[in-house]
């Protein structure tokens, strides 16, 4: 070995070595960072080195200031933003496609790379249940897989009106309309903003109790407009009726996002709740949610390969049927990470009763949650459908943002604050591997002293 792999191959022994210390602690320690933790962090406040240091100097200064620095959210009892620590495998993996140091460009620059979205595209076509020839592409999260999808509805749409928006632009085109749930995620509307649409000509769909859009708020649509209803609520984790939107589609092109909900689809007993969902144009789901990968991490799965090439390609775009056309001209990076190293590994060692597994883990270990909750004097806000369990204390609703915080601090678990249907209230999502039955009761300890503290049991 060169002198120069030699230093990568020593970096790696070191940084794994504080990973695993780092791995051994993360059952005991704090969820949230200590208050010393934040305040030590002025150890990155210093100027930038005149002098090259020691890979392993620079090592030793991240793990000691920096490891404490973090949110236990690879661990057991997190339970904010609908995500889940990563799977060894995957975690594996991302080690060894750091190695590699692949750039996902095409199948020239990086074969396994390409080779593998590919494997993984095939198996996650599989699993939701959607058509075969659709296209998969792998993005940050959910927020681009949506401008990804989007763009490629905008160009479909338009051109079948005439228009060909990738030449002639946005301003003097045709309009289209956008329909879509009044609950629809934040990032979407920044998705619609990203792409032209703005917000303010968004024809909203009501929603029931739950969150649900209800169908017959649907306006009549045509082959113009652009449908956007969800697979999980971000909250209450309610479907939208898939399968009575996509009836009332009349031409329009519906778009479903799952970001987490989509993979209730590998779930038998949750199968049922995404009725119909092959029937839609696009849908959208993050890896680094209920597959627990590493972040960055979105899927952006399109029923229309030809029209997404049309907006993404660099070079002149032509799509042979049954051809698989580079990565880089199916989303909207150029130069990419290697993110289907991580699903195919996540995919692999679960395996697809390990897969449903996880997802109804979740489930069930939510619904005791929230029995637990309710127990505790919450409640419970929303129809515990799925993983997400929305909770807040009648008569001391305006001080949950505070209780949130106040757990939070206290290290043991973390959760957020949210406002459903008005309502200020706490949300806990299980969307972790790692997450047991333990973990939930020690989380209901220290809710309970937290209730005690603020005069509330
Ligand atoms: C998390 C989430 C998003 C945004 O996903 P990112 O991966 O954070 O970009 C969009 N929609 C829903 C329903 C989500 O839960």
């Amino acid at each position: 070995m060169n002198r120069s792999l030699e230093q990568s191959s020593h970096a790696l022994d070191h940084a794994v070595a504080h990973a695993r210390a780092y791995l051994a602690g993360l059952a005991e320690r704090r969820v949230s960072a200590s208050p010393e933790a934040l305040q030590a962090l002025s150890a990155f406040d210093q100027d930038l080195p005149g002098q090259p240091q020691p890979p392993e100097a620079t090592l030793d200064l991240l793990h000691r200031f920096g490891s404490p620095a973090t949110t236990a959210s690879a661990g057991g009892r997190f339970f904010g933003l609908v995500v889940g620590g990563t799977l060894p495998a995957a975690l594996g993996a991302r080690v060894l496609a750091s190695t590699w140091d692949q750039i996902v460009f095409n199948d020239a620059t990086s074969p396994i790379g390409v080779k593998l979205e590919q494997t993984a595209a095939r198996w996650l076509l599989d699993l939701f249940g959607l058509p075969a020839d659709c296209s998969v592409g792998y993005v940050t999260g959910t927020t681009m897989a949506n401008v990804t999808c989007l763009a490629a509805a905008r160009h479909h749409l338009l051109k079948r009106a005439g228009w060909d928006v990738q030449r002639d632009g946005l301003f003097a085109a045709p309009r289209l309309r956008v329909v879509a749930s009044r609950q629809i995620h934040i990032t979407m509307i920044k998705a619609l903003a990203l792409l032209g649409f703005g917000n303010a000509h968004i024809e909203w769909m009501e929603c029931d109790a739950q969150g649900r859009v209800l169908p017959e708020t649907m306006p009549e649509v045509d082959a113009q407009t652009l449908v956007i209803v969800q697979a999980g609520n971000v909250n209450s984790g309610a479907f939208d009726p898939i399968a009575a939107i996509c009836a009332r589609a009349n031409g329009a092109w519906v778009h479903i996002d799952g970001a987490f909900g989509l993979w209730a689809a590998v779930s038998p007993q949750k199968r049922a709740l995404l009725r119909g969902l092959e029937a839609a144009s696009s849908w959208v789901t993050d890896g680094h949610k209920w597959l627990n990968t590493p972040y960055d991490c979105g899927i952006a799965i399109c029923r229309h390969p030809a029209s997404l090439h049309e907006v993404m390609a660099t070079q002149a775009p032509y799509l042979r049927s049954g051809e698989h056309p580079a990565p880089k001209d199916m989303v909207p990076e150029f130069s990419r990470a290697a993110r289907g190293v991580e699903i195919w590994a996540a995919l692999h060692s679960l395996g697809r009763s390990g897969l449903a597994d996880l997802v109804e883990r979740c489930c069930a270990l939510a619904s005791e949650f929230s029995t637990s909750l309710q127990d505790a004097g919450f409640e419970v806000l929303n129809d515990v459908v799925l993983n997400q369990v929305v909770a807040t204390w009648p008569g001391a609703e305006s001080r949950m943002a505070e209780f949130a915080a106040s757990v939070q601090a206290d290290g043991i678990t973390w959760f957020g604050p949210t406002t459903w249907q008005g309502r200020p209230a706490l949300r806990f999502s299980v969307a972790s591997w790692a997450t047991t039955r333990e973990d939930i009761d020690t989380a209901m300890t220290s809710i309970r002293e937290t209730l005690r503290r603020f005069g509330l049991a």
